[in-house]
């Protein structure tokens, strides 16, 4: 049974009562400043328990993890049996980095991408709630995740998108039977406010013009790709996670179920949370100047649009100060030359994912891996949701008359493929 007791401030620690709460702490809130809630459990009936009994927990996708989710009634834990995600090694990065990398590939979800473990979780809280629609403010994964999910549930979902959104993403979510009005940036967040104030929607995401808040019940559900992790390693904790981040959810979820299983005693240490941004990322900006809190940055372009905000929850902050951890920024042609490196590995991760590999290599030569034994980069979603960014790198196709010599050339002029003058088997 979920043992969940309460909401807990991330910043002030400030305890508040399982409830509707939204928008962050309303203690420690002031003016561009809002901290994340947190849900707190009680977990004395897990007093002893074994790496075993752990591992031989059963259920439906993230319910296997029921106990450590913040969802009582049976009944409301929907599931599209998401997670148990693969944690594969790459061998050819592994071998140039001198470390074990491992890619955690969310790319197989549901909706390929990690949002659906959020999504699940939220969504199965809006259940229990007895909320009637669910929404979200979103231009890609997240709104295809909560779309997926309502569709799973039986509830209306309504996204607040933009008009600039790639098509992909917009068929994506109308495909799950979402309703889609695109607005401006911040007119999304005022009307999405408005429904939940005043119609009971229930948002999967951020809302507030402050640091964002979001649903804190759909963070827990990212714990679970920590909990996946140690069992897939048989309890080895890797040395060092590296996740892109935009809000910053997944990253202190990852983090929250690292630290949960020390709690429980079931790992003795917990790994050190690298977050990758683009370069200028907001979380970057408040680690460099080791300010209290993220403040907003200036907005820019970057390749990788699902982690290109201008602004991070206070939770990815405390991720990276409790564990120890760092940012890197990457620029997109290294977030480009990565997707590349991924691919010669048989996966196709979105750039904004590629980013973590991106990140390891920079690490890498800087020096900073000296000692790491384990990484896992998190890929939280496939290539195909931008396969335009891809086009944009690689040569365009040769077309050629169906000759063997025109073909051969075309191979050589295109790709620098030399055939060998001899058949090799
Ligand atoms: C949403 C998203 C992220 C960042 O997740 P946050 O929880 O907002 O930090 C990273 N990668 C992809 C592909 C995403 O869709
Ligand atoms: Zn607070």
């Amino acid at each position: 049974m979920s043992k969940a007791t309460g909401l807990k401030c991330v910043s002030c620690g400030a305890e508040y009562p399982v409830s509707r709460m939204f928008e962050g702490c309303p203690r420690c809130r002031d003016g561009e400043f809002a901290a994340n809630l947190t849900v707190q459990y009680d977990y004395t009936d897990l007093n002893g328990l074994t790496r075993q009994e752990f591992g031989s927990w059963k259920g439906e996708g993230l319910w296997r993890f029921a106990p450590l989710l913040p969802i009582e009634a049976e009944e409301c834990r929907i599931s599209l049996l998401e997670g148990d995600t693969p944690l594969v090694l790459c061998r050819g990065v592994s071998e140039k980095t001198g470390v074990q990398v491992f890619a955690k590939d969310e790319s197989r979800g549901p909706t390929w991408s990690y949002k659906d473990r959020l999504a699940c979780v939220a969504t199965a809280k809006a259940l229990e709630f007895g909320a009637k629609v669910t929404t979200v403010a979103s231009t890609g994964n997240h709104g295809a995740a909560t779309a997926a999910y309502a569709a799973r549930a039986g509830l209306d979902c309504v996204v607040f998108t933009l008009p600039t959104a790639s098509e992909a993403m917009l068929s994506l979510m109308q495909a799950y039977g979402a309703k889609l009005v695109a607005t401006t940036f911040y007119g999304r967040w005022d009307l999405m406010s408005h429904c939940v104030k005043n119609f009971g929607w229930y948002p999967l995401g951020n809302y507030v013009h402050a640091l964002p808040t979001g649903n804190p019940f759909g963070v827990e559900g990212y714990k679970t790709i920590a909990y996946e992790i140690c069992l897939q390693r048989d309890w080895e904790v890797p040395d060092i996670i590296v996740s892109p981040v935009a809000y910053g959810e997944g990253f202190y979820g990852i983090w929250k179920g690292f630290r949960e299983l020390k709690q429980l005693g079931l790992i003795d240490r917990t790994p050190t949370m690298i977050a990758v941004e683009p370069s200028g990322g907001p979380l970057s900006n408040a680690v460099r100047n080791n300010l209290p809190a993220p403040v907003r940055v200036p907005s820019k372009k970057s390749v990788a649009f699902s982690i290109n905000g201008d602004m991070i929850g206070m939770q990815a902050l405390v991720a990276i100060r409790e564990s120890g951890g760092t940012t890197v920024e990457v620029p997109d042609a290294e977030i480009m030359a990565a997707q590349a490196m991924f691919g010669r590995e048989g996966l196709y991760v979105e750039p904004s994912s590629a980013a973590s590999l991106a990140a390891v290599w920079k690490m890498a030569r800087a020096g900073g891996l000296s000692g790491a034994k384990s990484i896992v980069c998190i890929i939280t979603s496939s290539g195909l949701k931008d396969p335009g960014a891809t086009a944009a790198v690689n040569p365009k196709p040769p077309v050629v008359e169906p000759q063997v010599d025109e073909m051969f050339r075309a191979l050589k002029d295109v790709y620098g493929f030399e055939v060998a003058s001899r058949i090799t088997y």
